[in-house]
């Protein structure tokens, strides 16, 4: 069964027409959560991308409202770049240098111009995201994990060996991390309707600032199963995303 529904779309410099993939809603029932609100299926996020660099000529571009008659849902006669040729701009992430290039990516972009406050917002959250990949699954490094019998010991000890490189790469750009961070906590307390979830009282708790964030979780209605992984990691000091459901 396919996942995904295929669209196209053109690039409006050169032209050249590109594959997009919109998720089944049928599947997102099977995805894994993460505390930054990442959502995974998988090992694919799931938020659309919404600015991409043409795989074509190069030109970077916004997909804002993916929608006809922008896009279509039938296949053109034309050359299509596949949708891997221009997701996350072609970069790997099977290795940490793939991590730090889409990294790197997203800085360089947000240096290159200024935008308004929902674009910055989406580009800093995706620069979140990115820097989280370095030690996303930590969990995994534990040999609890090795012993469930869910990979091999050779897997087990590559994946585990890339966690910990990624983890301390993490820890050498913290500065950067933090800063984004910040920036992207202004422009959301500015503008709450971009807010996802439960993504403020996380930023908090990500920079350290665990009683704001209790304070935050607290002032919640209801109690779910996010809020209270949440209020656990607080309580114990601990700022590194994990995984909520999955
Ligand atoms: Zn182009």
């Amino acid at each position: 069964m396919l996942k995904y529904d295929s669209y196209y779309f053109q690039c409006p410099n050169c032209h050249a027409w590109l594959e997009g993939r919109d998720l089944k809603a049928e599947m997102v029932n099977q995805s894994i959560l993460y505390s930054d609100g990442k959502v995974l299926n998988d090992n694919l996020i799931t938020t659309p991308q919404k600015m991409l660099m043409c795989p074509s000529c190069g030109h970077v571009f916004w997909i804002e409202h993916p929608v006809e008659p922008l896009i279509t849902y039938e296949k053109p006669e034309a050359e299509v770049y596949s949708w891997n040729t221009w997701r996350f701009f072609g970069i790997s992430f099977s290795n940490n240098k793939g991590k730090l290039a889409l990294i790197n990516h997203y800085k360089t972009i947000l240096k290159k111009s200024h935008y308004e406050p929902k674009n910055e917002i989406y580009l800093r959250r995706f620069l979140w995201w990115a820097y989280n990949d370095l030690h996303r699954n930590h969990q995994h490094v534990r040999l609890k994990y090795l012993l469930n019998g869910f990979m091999s010991f050779g897997v087990w000890h590559e994946n585990r060996k890339m966690i910990l490189e990624g983890e301390k790469l993490f820890l050498k750009n913290i500065k950067d991390f933090n800063d984004n961070l910040k920036r992207l906590l202004a422009l959301l307390e500015k503008h709450p309707e971009e807010q996802i979830d439960l993504e403020v009282p996380e930023i908090y708790r990500e920079l350290r600032q665990f009683d704001k964030a209790k304070e935050l979780l607290d002032q919640m209605g209801s109690r779910t199963h996010f809020t209270n992984e949440m209020l656990r990691h607080s309580k114990w000091k601990d700022s590194r995303v994990f995984m909520v459901t999955g």
